[in-house]
């Protein structure tokens, strides 16, 4: 008797822990719909008066900029470049919350992925020699097509590559693709200052910026990582990162080969 007792008892506390966790994770959903509403309402609302901010003062400086006194004419590019920014977090954030509240899904179109992600990473060759860094890009022809939608793929890509970048002193970034057993795997490799362990679990979460690094003086919103993650799983993929502090890290993509899409594929006769 002592013993079912017993097991009755272990069974009760067992179902209230387990009430207790499924209504915390209720209520952790729930919070997190609050919050995503609450982003797009705010970007929304913070798009139109930005634009008509940033806008005249473009043009200003596009019509005037050159009859202005060289203080004014500075003081102006710096607001500009600052509501632009304040412009791309605005649009970075309207772009995630579309895609978590599930308003975007991926079109997928057979792409010729080697060349597509060779000339994507070579956009930001330049910013990379800016900075003393060298870019490598190793994009050998795959033997298929991949299907995968291009303009989240571009984001992907040039995510992972400017943060390497970003967050690169000295050295360079090496930017792979290759085929691995059932799909396409991408590696985006950087000598930089690397990653501290504790801060892995975390750095695909949104908002989530490593503290006390020497990439915190970097300019970023803490988006990036999330999107990209958002984005690959959106393609049935995967990410991860290794990295070691100091040294670099290693940014992983896997993607299926996939199917295109019925829509974005080509008619099976020719039109007439
Ligand atoms: P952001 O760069 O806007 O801060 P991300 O989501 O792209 O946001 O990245 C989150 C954090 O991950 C960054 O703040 C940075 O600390 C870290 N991180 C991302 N990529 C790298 C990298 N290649 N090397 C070192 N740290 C990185």
């Amino acid at each position: 008797h002592q013993l079912l007792a017993g097991q009755v008892a272990g069974a009760v506390v067992d179902a209230r822990a387990y009430a207790g966790e499924r209504a915390r994770a209720e209520a952790l959903a729930e919070l997190d719909r609050a919050k995503t509403t609450f982003f797009a309402n705010v970007s929304h609302e913070l798009r139109t008066p930005l634009t008509l901010l940033l806008a005249p003062i473009s043009d200003a400086l596009d019509e005037a900029g050159d009859q202005l006194p060289p203080a004014a004419h500075d003081q102006l590019v710096l607001a500009l470049r600052n509501g632009q920014r304040l412009q791309r977090l605005v649009n970075d954030l309207l772009e995630f919350v579309s895609i978590e509240a599930g308003r975007t899904a991926a079109v997928r179109v057979a792409t010729d992925l080697a060349a597509d992600t060779a000339e994507l990473a070579g956009v930001l060759r330049a910013a990379a020699e800016r900075a003393g860094l060298t870019l490598t890009v190793d994009c050998p022809p795959l033997p298929r097509p991949v299907a995968v939608d291009p303009r989240m793929w571009e984001k992907v890509v040039l995510n992972l590559v400017a943060n390497a970048v970003k967050y690169t002193f000295v050295g360079g970034i090496t930017v792979r693709l290759a085929a691995v057993d059932d799909g396409v795997e991408l590696t985006v490799s950087d000598t930089g200052v690397g990653i501290p362990a504790e801060e892995l679990p975390a750095l695909f979460d949104r908002f989530h910026r490593v503290t006390d690094s020497p990439a915190r003086s970097r300019e970023g919103t803490g988006l990036g990582l999330a999107l990209v993650r958002e984005l690959v799983d959106l393609h049935g993929g995967t990410v991860g990162v290794r990295s070691t502090p100091g040294a670099g890290s290693t940014f992983t993509v896997r993607l299926p080969w996939g199917e295109p899409d019925a829509a974005s594929a080509p008619p099976s006769t020719p039109a007439a």
